[in-house]
């Protein structure tokens, strides 16, 4: 069986791709253009690419950094904004197993505990039905401190946020010290 696996980032990949691996081979696909800002986007697609490149993995990935795109499927207020998230990302990852020749797609976002679960499985069968391919979901939440973990020893970056703009500001609110003792230390 071959897999392409939508992946939001490298400490989930590292916590999931050998899960995928018994089943066939993997593509990870780095496809988020729900990350921001800039320089986010950027530290987390460089830290699967370092991840990949060290698993020696064949992967696929977009580097087009996302905002406009994310802001005209979510709206300018973000409400109710996840849903819409998650079927642009399985949706573009359907696309690409259909020209891989990939019998089936899914996603590291199912090792987060943050990510609603329910609508990612929706947003997942809505991307099967629409391209023919199927889609694997498995609940990985157990797999999250492996990829943690392995992130760590590999000094590979983790984020602090779920990726757009509006999860950093729900992240960031109600934070005063932390940003500028951090910026100080800098
Ligand atoms: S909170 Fe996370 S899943 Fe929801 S819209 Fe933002 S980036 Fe996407």
């Amino acid at each position: 069986m071959k897999i392409a696996l939508h992946t939001c980032c490298a400490p989930c990949l590292a916590g999931t791709v050998d899960v995928f691996q018994e089943r066939g081979d993997v593509i990870p696909f780095f496809y988020n253009p729900n990350i921001h800002p800039l320089i986010e986007f950027r530290k987390r697609l460089k830290a699967f690419e370092v991840y990949a490149e060290r698993e020696a993995l064949d992967i696929e990935l977009d580097r087009e950094y996302g905002l406009v795109r994310f802001l005209e499927q979510v709206g300018p207020t973000g409400s109710g904004r996840c849903p819409a998230c998650y079927r642009e990302r399985l949706g573009r990852t359907a696309r690409l197993a259909a020209e891989r020749e990939a019998d089936a797609f899914s996603t590291t976002m199912a090792a987060s505990s943050h990510q609603d679960h329910d609508a990612i499985r929706a947003a997942g069968e809505q991307a099967a039905a629409e391209s023919g391919i199927a889609f694997l979901y498995e609940d990985l939440r157990g797999r999250a401190e492996h990829g943690r973990e392995t992130a760590r020893k590999l000094s590979l970056y983790r984020q602090q946020y779920c990726g757009c703009i509006f999860s950093e500001y729900e992240r960031y609110k109600d934070t005063r010290v932390e940003v500028y003792r951090g910026r100080l230390r800098g």
